[in-house]
């Protein structure tokens, strides 16, 4: 393996999951008495943030979805201690039960960058009504989403599948960064990077070798799409490890972004240069 000397300390990982402790024991629960998986580390954020930085990484896109209603408030006020106090880009928390005020306020007050949606947790389709009413707040307020796409653990791809994204790539004009590449139908997210120059992606989950078999069908992570797209669209794609959420070896999605067979040029585009770009284009 070769971490190159010139990318440590730039990485950007802009998939990373820094909770108030008082939210850390749901997700304990989540991966292992829901699930019967074991967290391969602490969740707490202050040791989260030590792993990250014995990675390499210099700075974060934190992500706080509003796991449920009441947490939206908190949670941006999280964000906006994060974002004072170590510089962080804060993707915040909304739900569509919601008022539009909660979000416009968190904007307002610079606490957060962007918005992180997760519909399988919050129970929402990507083309649903609800969904569709956060997109037109967020084409108004030209602000940046960053949302689940791809296989989750919970509910497969009912909320979270391929075709489900066609409205919000299509009809608005908001940076769009689709989490996890599509991950189980990776190939699929190229139709959407084609199309439109303000949708990106990031590599979290999809360089995780991981086979899942559901209903007779396999569902694997890591595939040969995930290295293709990555060739196809070396300045859309973006380094995220979801750590510290993660039932794999934390340092694993690093590891085969490094050991992937294409040019170390592009390995350091998806490794800071990409976030780099999208910070300076859309978040200053
Ligand atoms: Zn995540």
């Amino acid at each position: 393996m070769i971490v190159t000397e010139n990318v440590v300390e730039k990485i950007i990982d802009v998939h990373v999951h820094l909770y108030p402790d008082e939210i850390v024991p749901r997700f304990y629960a989540w991966i292992e008495k829901k699930h019967k998986l074991k967290a391969k580390m602490p969740i707490e954020w202050e040791k989260t943030l030590e792993r990250l930085r014995m990675m390499g990484v210099s700075n974060v896109f934190n992500l706080t979805h509003a796991i449920v209603p009441e947490y939206t408030q908190m949670l941006n006020e999280w964000q906006g201690f994060l974002k004072e106090n170590y510089g962080f880009i804060t993707f915040g928390a909304f739900h569509p039960e919601n008022e539009d005020e909660l979000l416009i306020e968190a904007f307002e007050r610079g606490w957060i960058d962007g918005l992180k949606l997760h519909p399988p947790v919050q129970k929402f389709k990507p083309n649903s009504k609800e969904a569709l009413r956060i997109y037109e707040l967020l084409e108004e307020l030209k602000k940046p989403l960053l949302i689940h796409s791809g296989w989750f653990p919970d509910n497969s791809f009912e909320y979270a599948d391929a075709n489900m994204y066609d409205e919000l790539v299509f009809n608005y004009s908001f940076p769009v960064i689709l989490a996890h590449m599509l991950v189980g139908k990776t190939r699929e997210i190229e139709r959407y990077l084609d199309a439109r120059k303000n949708v990106f992606t990031e590599t979290s989950n999809a360089l995780v070798e991981m086979e899942i078999i559901e209903n007779g069908e396999k569902i694997l992570w890591y595939c040969e799409d995930v290295k293709q797209i990555i060739e196809e669209f070396p300045d859309r794609v973006f380094y995220g490890s979801e750590i510290p959420l993660v039932w794999w070896e934390p340092e694993e999605t690093l590891l085969n972004l490094l050991k992937l067979d294409v040019d170390d040029r592009i390995k350091e585009r998806v490794l800071y240069r990409n976030a780099e770009r999208f910070i300076e284009r859309y978040l200053r």
